[in-house]
C-alpha cells in the first residue's frame, strides 16, 4: 500500500522542517506548496489524509473555504489550520464548521503528533466501519446468498454460480467445473452466457473447503474495461459463499453415493438397480428405444465358499465385478442384485446386441487371471439369462427381471457356463402359449 499523504500549504518556510520532523514516525508522504492554486490542484489529485494550511497563506480569504473543496470532491482529508496568533473564539468557529484542529506556529512537535495520531486513528476506525457494514449489508452479498441457497445438487449449484458471477461481475460468459479432489466418475462441467465472446480477458477462481478443491469458475469478459472493473470484495464473497454451499452439495452427493453402492464390489446396489430399471423402462417405451436386461449368477459358488472359505468367496465376487465393469459400456448399469447374482441393465440395446455383450463377458471371464494368491483351482463360470423390452411377454419392469431370471435358470439347467434368452424358453415364442409359460 502506498503511504498516506499529508499536504502542507504555507508560505512560511521555516515551519516545514519542524513539521517534517514531527510527522517522520508516521511514515507519511509529505507534500509542500507555497501557492494556493498549486495546493488546490495537489489536494484534488493526491487526496491527502491531512491538509495543514497556514492561516496567512496568500490568496486564502478564510481557511474554512477549503472545507467546501474537500466536501465537494469527497476527499478523505482532515483540515488543520496553522495560526501564528491563535484566537480561541475564531478557532472554535472553525472547528464548528468542520476544521479538525487549530495549531499555533511555530508548530509544537508534540501537539502536531497528537493531532496526526488522532486523524489516523479515526481513519482506520472509519475504514473498519465501512468494511464491516459492507460485509453485512451490501445488497450484492444478499443477492449471492439468496441465489445460491436451495440448490442441494452440485450441477444446478454450479450453474447458479455461473449466473450469479455474470450478473455481479459483468462477465459475458462463465464456466464452472468440479474440482480435482472430488471422486466422481463423471466430472461436471457447465457453461453459461455468450459463447461468441473470445477468451482473451478472463479470470479464474477456485472454490475450496477444508482443504479440498471443490470447483473452479472461469469468467470471460468482453473487453479489458469490464475485466478491470471487477469488484474484488464481491468476487471474494461469491467464492466464500460458493465454497460453503458446494461443500454441502458435495457431502450430500457422497452420502447418496455411499447409500447407492454395494460396499463389497462397488457396483450399484439393488435399490439403485430397481429405480433405474423403472425409469429406463418407461423412457425406453415412450421413445420406442430398445432395453435389455442381463441376469447372471456364479456357478457352483457354494463349493468355493465351502472349500476355501467366505473370504476367498468375496475375492471372487470382487474379481467378477471387475470383469463386468470392464466389459460394459458407459450408460449400462451393472449392479449386484443378490449374494452372487448380478444384473446388467442395457439401455438402447436390443436382445441381439445384449447377446453379444453376454458372449464378450463369458470370454473375458475365461481370459482374465484370477486374483493373486487365490487358492481357487477351478476357474469360476457364470450362467446368464437375457430378456428384452421388444419381447411381447415384457409389459412391465418386473417382467424384464422375471424373464431374464427364467432364462438364467434355463442356462443352469442346461449345464451352466452358458447364455440363454427369453426367446429360448419353451412356450415363450407364441402369444397363445403364454398361459402355459405361467403355469
Ligand atoms: P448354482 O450354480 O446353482 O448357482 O450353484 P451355487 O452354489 O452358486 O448356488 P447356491 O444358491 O446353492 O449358492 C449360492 C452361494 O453364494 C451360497 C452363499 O453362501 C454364497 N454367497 C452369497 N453371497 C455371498 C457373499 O457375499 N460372499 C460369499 N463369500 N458368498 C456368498
Ligand atoms: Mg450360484
Ligand atoms: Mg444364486
Amino acid at each position: 500500500m502506498p503511504p498516506l499523504k499529508v499536504l502542507i500549504m504555507d508560505d512560511y518556510g521555516p515551519d516545514f522542517n519542524r513539521i517534517a520532523k514531527a510527522l517522520r514516525p508516521f511514515g507519511l508522504a509529505l507534500m509542500w506548496t507555497e501557492s494556493l492554486n498549486d495546493g488546490l490542484n495537489l489536494l484534488a489529485q493526491a487526496k491527502p489524509v491531512m491538509l495543514l494550511v497556514g492561516e496567512k497563506l496568500q490568496g486564502l480569504k478564510d481557511p474554512v473555504d477549503l472545507l467546501g473543496v474537500i466536501q465537494a470532491k469527497r476527499l478523505p482529508t482532515q483540515l488543520v489550520v496553522m495560526s501564528p496568533e491563535p484566537n480561541f473564539d475564531r478557532a472554535m468557529d472553525w472547528v464548528a464548521e468542520g476544521v479538525f484542529s487549530v495549531i499555533s506556529t511555530p508548530v509544537p512537535v508534540d501537539r502536531l503528533r497528537r493531532i496526526t495520531q488522532r486523524i489516523l486513528d479515526n481513519l482506520s476506525l472509519y475504514q473498519e466501519l465501512v468494511l464491516s457494514e459492507a460485509r453485512a449489508e451490501r445488497p450484492a452479498d444478499l443477492f449471492i446468498y439468496k441465489s445460491l441457497a436451495g440448490h442441494a445438487e452440485i450441477k444446478p449449484l454450479l450453474e447458479t454460480i455461473c449466473d450469479t458471477a455474470m450478473s455481479l461481475t459483468g462477465a459475458g460468459r462463465a464456466h464452472a467445473w468440479t474440482g480435482t479432489d472430488l471422486g466422481q466418475s463423471v466430472p461436471i462441467n457447465v457453461c453459461k452466457g455468450d459463447v461468441e465472446i473470445l477468451g482473451e480477458f478472463e479470470k479464474i477462481v477456485d472454490f475450496h473447503w477444508m482443504g479440498r478443491h471443490l470447483a473452479s469458475l472461469k469468467m470471460v469478459f468482453a473487453d479489458r474495461k469490464t475485466e478491470m472493473a471487477l469488484n474484488k470484495p464481491i468476487l471474494e464473497e461469491l467464492v466464500f459463499a460458493g465454497s460453503l454451499f458446494l461443500s454441502h452439495a458435495v457431502r450430500l452427493d457422497e452420502a447418496m453415493m455411499l447409500a447407492s453402492k454395494d460396499p463389497l464390489t462397488g457396483l450399484a446396489n439393488r435399490r439403485v438397480f430397481l429405480e433405474t430399471l423403472n425409469r429406463e423402462f418407461f423412457q425406453s417405451r415412450r421413445h420406442d428405444s430398445p432395453l435389455s436386461l442381463l441376469t447372471l449368477d456364479l456357478d457352483y459358488f457354494k463349493d468355493v465358499n465351502d472349500t476355501h472359505g467366505h473370504q476367498t468367496g468375496d475375492e471372487i465376487l470382487k474379481w467378477l465385478s471387475g470383469v463386468i465393469s470392464a466389459v460394459v459400456r458407459l450408460g449400462d448399469l451393472p449392479a449386484r442384485t443378490g449374494g452372487e447374482e448380478f444384473s446388467i441393465l442395457l439401455p438402447r440395446t436390443n436382445l441381439e446386441q445384449a447377446a453379444i455383450l453376454a458372449q464378450r463377458l463369458k470370454e473375458a471371464l475365461a481370459e482374465t487371471p484370477l486374483p493373486e494368491n487365490c487358492p481357487v483351482k477351478v476357474r469360476p463360470t457364470i450362467s446368464q439369462g437375457l430378456a428384452s423390452l421388444e419381447h411381447f411377454l415384457v409389459n412391465a419392469p418386473q417382467d424384464l427381471i422375471y424373464w431374464s431370471d427364467q432364462a438364467m435358470y434355463l442356462a443352469k439347467r442346461e449345464g451352466r457356463d452358458t447364455i440363454r434368452q427369453v426367446t429360448e424358453l419353451s412356450g415363450a415364442n407364441h402369444y397363445q402359449d403364454v398361459q402355459y409359460v405361467f403355469q
